[in-house]
């Protein structure tokens, strides 16, 4: 029970989230690098979940039965929804970036542990950006005795999220742990060198993807923007309980989708299988995800 009422709490916004108990999946390897021009781009695993299908959560305005049609379709369990949450490590120069920092370990996240598997220090970390201040994404910058898991690296989050973030009372423990590393941006700020903040509306206040650049090469964190590798693809429309702002959560995936998949863009979706990274592809109305192969 208190794993549920723990694991519920973190998905996210999940105020909803009595849905999101339920079995965890060990499945995924640690890390995956890919080469971005001349940018390390590490995905590292964090954890896998599955959450029910109870018309709940994806698919909250049609339903468990569409949703399990859609499911269906791509080959899929209908009655579970499978949703990894993993974070990327970014070695750009003598930068060593995070972006977001997974679940944390009070609710078994294994960011820090895929993280030193990769070869790398939480010590060693210079700057983490967060894409937004949902649990999932946050949880993981405090350690499991209430310190900070990236003693020497500075923590950007944007000034819309910060706010929301010290409004939380559950999240005020972590906010002043985090205080003293905090930077705030405005979304789309440049805020690194080669990453440069992009808004997207309607998941959080602030919520922005990242985008990663060296030289013609790229890869686009689109955060939030789509959850399920197949539902968010087969339905852009239907709304999502994560979502602020259901409508313009709605308005926002399918113009990150549109865009990218005209420009065959190769993205990091935090929620999708690990490692995350490939490419959104029409597929007759709507699109399919296809991994990349580095
Ligand atoms: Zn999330």
């Amino acid at each position: 029970m208190m794993k549920t009422l723990i694991f519920s709490a973190m998905l996210a916004a999940c105020y909803t989230s009595n849905a999101l108990a339920d079995t965890t999946v060990t499945d995924a390897p640690a890390f995956k690098t890919f080469h971005i021009g001349k940018i390390e781009v590490t995905a590292l695993h964090d954890k896998s979940s599955l959450l029910p299908n109870d018309g709940k959560i994806l698919g909250v305005d049609v339903g468990e039965k569409p949703v399990a049609d859609v499911l269906a379709a791509a080959g899929a369990p209908t009655g579970k929804i499978k949703l990894d949450v993993d974070a990327l490590f970014v070695k750009d120069g003598n930068k060593n970036i995070l972006i977001d920092t997974g679940l944390g370990p009070s609710a078994q996240g294994l960011l820090v542990q895929s993280l030193i598997k990769s070869g790398h220090t939480p010590e060693q970390i210079t700057d983490v950006l967060i894409t937004h201040v949902h649990r999932d994404h946050i949880g993981g910058l405090v350690t499991a005795d209430g310190k900070q898991t990236f003693p020497n690296a500075v923590v950007k989050i944007s000034s819309p999220d910060w706010a929301w973030l010290q409004t939380m009372p559950k999240m005020a423990a972590l906010v002043n742990v985090i205080k003293p590393q905090v930077k705030t941006f405005t979304p789309g700020d440049t805020v690194m060198p080669d990453i440069q903040s992009v808004p997207l509306q309607g998941h959080t206040p602030g919520h922005v993807g990242y985008q990663i650049t060296s030289g013609k090469a790229r890869i686009f964190n689109i955060a939030d923007s789509a959850h399920s590798a197949i539902i968010s693809l087969a339905k852009p429309e239907w709304a999502i309980s994560f979502d602020n702002d259901r409508a313009e959560g709605i308005a926002n995936r399918k113009t990150v989708l549109k865009e990218v998949a005209a420009d065959r863009e190769l993205i990091f979706a935090p929620h999708f299988p690990f490692p995350g990274i490939g490419y959104i592809v029409p597929k007759d109305a709507h699109y399919v995800f296809q991994p990349a192969v580095d």
